[in-house]
Formats: structure tokens, sequence, C-alpha cells
């Protein structure tokens, strides 16, 4: 059966693929997108996750356009890392207003239609940094280990509604987030990981449209890690 879907920073990255993804399957699909032109082809609605006012729009406008969201992925994300001595408060606030603050923003905004459906999925796209740690990303970090208090919180309180609440780990993944990398570091990240590659954005998307479907329904509360075995153990 076809679902709305909001894929939130769908206009670029592992977002764009997870939403190329559930639009393959014949989903009803929308994106955020924060400048420029949606994707060809899909839904875009303009919303900056750290605003509630501008969350709220957008699903008022998804729910005019395509019907209430049913399967929310929680994908908008930034990094801004240096070290802890180095960071500021406002570099820690904001990194967490994004990734955490913003996916509670619209998992909250999105409950409302989906318990009264009795019905909805909510996927968080988290990092193995979140469990693993990473040197230099301690509010990065902090966020992404958030989610999964987020993802579970919600399983607690919505599960019996039919609503499940997962995260998704990913490792490394060829985006414009992990562009910028010198090489020394990839070639150093590559060592420790024993697929010995990178991710492609659709890695991810495959296990986000799983999480999804009725074959998933008695997945809640998870952390799914789809990083090549980087972060095995945590
Ligand atoms: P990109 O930097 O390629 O894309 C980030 C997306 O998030 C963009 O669509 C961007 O929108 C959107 N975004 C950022 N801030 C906001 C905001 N305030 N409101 C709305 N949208 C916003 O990142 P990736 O595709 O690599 O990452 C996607 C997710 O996956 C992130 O949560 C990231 O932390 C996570 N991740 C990425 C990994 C990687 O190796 N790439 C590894 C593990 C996790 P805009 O185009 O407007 O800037």
């Amino acid at each position: 059966m076809a679902r709305t879907v909001l894929v939130t920073g769908g206009n670029r990255g592992i977002g764009l693929a997870i939403a190329q993804a559930f639009a393959k399957q014949g989903d009803r699909v929308a994106v955020t997108h924060r400048s420029g032109e949606p994707p060809e082809g899909l839904f875009g609605v303009r919303c900056d996750v750290t605003d509630s006012a501008s969350v709220d729009a957008a699903f008022t406008a998804i729910e005019a356009e395509l019907g209430p969201v049913e399967v929310l992925v929680a994908n908008a994300g930034i990094t801004d890392d240096t070290l802890l001595l180095r960071m500021s408060e406002e570099q820690f606030t904001s990194v967490l207003d994004t990734n955490l603050t913003g996916a509670f923003r619209c998992a909250k905004r999105a409950s409302g239609k989906m318990l009264r459906a009795k019905w909805g999925r909510m996927i968080f796209i988290s990092s193995v940094v979140g469990l693993y740690g990473g040197p230099g990303q301690v509010n990065y970090a902090a966020s992404k280990a958030g989610l999964v208090g987020v993802a579970r919180s919600i399983t607690r309180e919505l599960g019996s509604r039919n609503i499940t609440a997962n995260v998704v780990a990913p490792g490394y993944v060829e985006t414009d987030m992990t562009a910028g990398l010198p090489e020394d570091r990839r070639i150093e990240y590559r060592k420790a990981i024993p697929a010995n590659r990178f991710a492609q954005p659709d890695e991810i998307a495959g296990v986000v449209t799983w999480l999804s479907g009725d074959a998933a329904g008695y997945v809640s509360g998870a952390v799914i890690p789809v990083d090549g075995g980087l972060g095995m153990g945590h």
C-alpha cells in the first residue's frame, strides 16, 4: 500500500537516496529543502527543522497535498567538528538544535496524525559516531546518541498504537558531508572499516525502506548499524 512519506533533508545526500527509494516503490514522497528547488519528481516543502513554525507549516502543506505523514524519516543533520577545548557553547547547541531537537520537532508534529491513524513509522538517522564516539565530535555524537533515547521512548509511549520508532546508524557514506575529508583521513577511516570502503547513500536507503514496510512491523526501538562493520559491539 502506498504511504505518505516525509524525508527531512531529502534534497541531497542520504536523504535524497531515501526519498528516491520510497518514490520508486510507489509511495507519496515529500522532502524538505531550505533553499533552491526540490529535486525533480519529489514534492518539496521549504523547512528549517530548527524552527517549529517552519516544521508545522511544512507538515500542513504536505497534509494538503499528499495526506498525513505516515512515515517520517528524520534525516536532516549537520556537523560542526572541533576539539572539546575549542568547542563553543554555540557550536554545541546549534548541532543539537538541528540533529536532535529538529528530529523531536518533526516527531512531535507527526505523532498526532499517526495516533489518529493507529499506524506510523518513525526512522531517525543517527550515526555510528553516536555510540562509538568521535574525536572533535562531542556535539555531533551527543546529538546522534540522543536519537536513541528519543526512538526508544517513543516506542514505549506509542508502541501499542502500531507506531514504531527506530534508529539507523550509518558509518561513513559518500556524500557532501564526507567529501571534504582529507585523503589521509579517508585512508585511515577506511582501514578501520571491515568492509574497507565507504557506503553509497542507497545502501542506507534500503534499510530505511525495509523498516517502514510491513515486514518490519515488529521491529521497534532498534538501532540498526549500516556501517560495514565499523561499530561492531557498540
Ligand atoms: P548532507 O550534508 O549531504 O545533507 C544534509 C541534509 O540535511 C541536507 O539536505 C540539508 O539541507 C539538511 N539540513 C541541514 N540542516 C537543516 C535544517 N536546519 N533544516 C532542514 N534541513 C537541514 O548530509 P548526509 O546526506 O551525508 O547526511 C544525512 C544524515 O545522515 C545526517 O543526519 C547525517 O548526520 C547522517 N549521517 C551521515 C553520514 C555520512 O558519512 N555522510 C554518516 C552517518 C550519519 P540543505 O541542502 O538545505 O543544507
